[in-house]
């Protein structure tokens, strides 16, 4: 079945803002990713959930603007940003063994970023493609529906 939305395009800057989340059986797995490509990394901005950004911070020197850790909301302060365009990148190695406290907002992080067509990354592998794109070294446009014309006819749609 074909949807009706209509699309905007968003874009990623060349230089992008990259959310690193590690729930904590993975964080040494990312503390790894992060160091080998620390060079790359260094030139876009990034940000994290509250203890994957500060050890990373604390161990590679790169600057990691931290939000709260994610199970006391870090994950949905993420999302949040990625809806607001401010986030257009993430890199997120979740622990597929072990239930998490906050599940409900791992779902909605994924949701989020899956509606935005931001770039995820969830595990090293899918990461190193990522990162190696030739897509990295310029701009992209997002394919993200129309939310504000989406508006404008619901609106419309309602009126008595
Ligand atoms: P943390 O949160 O970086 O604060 O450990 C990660 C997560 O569990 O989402």
């Amino acid at each position: 079945m074909h949807d009706n939305h209509n699309y905007a395009n968003k874009k990623i800057g060349r230089q992008k803002h990259i959310a690193l989340i590690a729930h904590d059986n993975r964080k040494q797995d990312l503390l790894e990713w992060v160091t080998r490509n620390k060079d790359l990394l260094s030139s876009h901005f990034l940000c994290g959930t509250g203890t994957t950004a500060r050890l990373i911070a604390e161990h590679t020197g790169l600057p990691v603007t931290g939000y709260h850790s994610g199970p006391l909301g870090g994950d949905q302060q993420i999302g949040a940003r990625i809806a607001e365009g401010k986030i257009n990148f993430m890199i997120f190695f979740w622990d597929p063994l072990t239930a998490q406290p906050h599940d409900p907002d791992v779902k909605a992080l994924l949701r989020i970023a899956a509606l935005y067509d931001v770039p995820v990354a969830l595990n090293n592998s899918s990461a190193d493609f990522m990162l190696s794109s030739p897509l990295m070294a310029g701009e992209y446009e997002r394919r993200v529906i129309d939310f504000e014309g989406r508006i404008k006819s619901r609106v419309e749609s309602f009126a008595l």
